[in-house]
């Protein structure tokens, strides 16, 4: 049985009948093969041209259509980023899977997300069953995100309104770190709060420009590894930093 059918399977499972008769099933199953796709087409980059079929099953888990203005409902199964407001987007399902892969979390580790956004990435860290604290500068979006996963369910991510560039030293050491805007250089507190063995992921370059996704493993407290990933386009971590 291939994957796609593999996890379509698994989401037609009887856990309820709202789960059988979901409208968009169709739709989110035909969004993880065009990620599967994408990652077959860039795995020279990502050096492995399959994903962690539990990070395939959270993406066909979430509701991303909960996460969109309900004006773009209809297009949040594209594999595209999308508009939520206030000149901000929810990333490409794309990235945000292989984002995710690259942290390899297990359950219950803990994770720091900068840029809450629409609640979706923070979304698919939680159904990964991840400890998450995610940080939002735009007050706006970050109140409707945290209100959003709480409706639905998402209890382990907690929101924070602030500049995530400081990160969260509260709850640090993390065991993976994701930031999901482009800064220009690699912020040191995050590395800081980057517990031993833990990795973060992150896109840095100009804000004008394609950037750099950059992985950052620690490997000792003296001691980091970065590896470019792949170019990508962000929006800018802004702040007063
Ligand atoms: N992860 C989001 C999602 O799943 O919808 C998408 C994030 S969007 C590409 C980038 C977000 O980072 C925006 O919501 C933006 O306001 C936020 N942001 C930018 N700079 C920030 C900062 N210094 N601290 C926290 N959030 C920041």
């Amino acid at each position: 049985m291939s994957r796609l059918i593999l996890i379509a399977a698994m989401i037609c499972m009887p856990v309820g009948q709202a789960r059988a008769e979901d409208p968009f099933l169709a739709k989110r199953t035909r969004m993880i093969a065009l990620i599967e796709q994408d990652v077959r087409d860039t795995s020279e980059y990502l050096k492995r041209s399959q994903l962690d079929n539990r990070v395939l099953e959270a993406m066909a888990r979430v509701p991303r259509h909960e996460f969109v203005p309900t004006e773009r409902i209809d297009q949040a199964y594209r594999n595209r980023p999308l508009p939520i407001g206030h000149g901000q987007t929810i990333s490409q399902p794309y990235i945000v899977a292989i984002m995710t892969d690259l942290l390899e979390l297990k359950p219950q580790h803990k994770v720091l997300e900068i840029g809450t956004g629409s609640g979706y990435q923070a979304a698919i860290l939680a159904a990964l069953e991840a400890r998450v604290w995610s940080i939002e500068i735009i007050e706006p979006l970050g109140l409707q995100a945290q209100t959003r996963l709480q409706r639905l369910g998402y209890d382990a991510v907690e929101v924070r309104i602030g500049d995530g560039y400081y990160g969260w030293s509260e709850h640090a050491p993390f065991d993976a770190i994701i930031v999901t805007a482009a800064a220009n250089h690699i912020p040191p507190p995050l590395v800081k709060q980057l517990a031993v063995g833990g990795k973060m992921i992150i896109p840095v370059g100009s804000r004008f420009s394609t950037q750099e996704l950059i992985l950052i493993t620690r490997v000792s407290e003296d001691e980091v590894r970065t590896r470019q990933v792949l170019p990508v386009r962000f929006v800018p971590l802004t702040g007063g930093h």
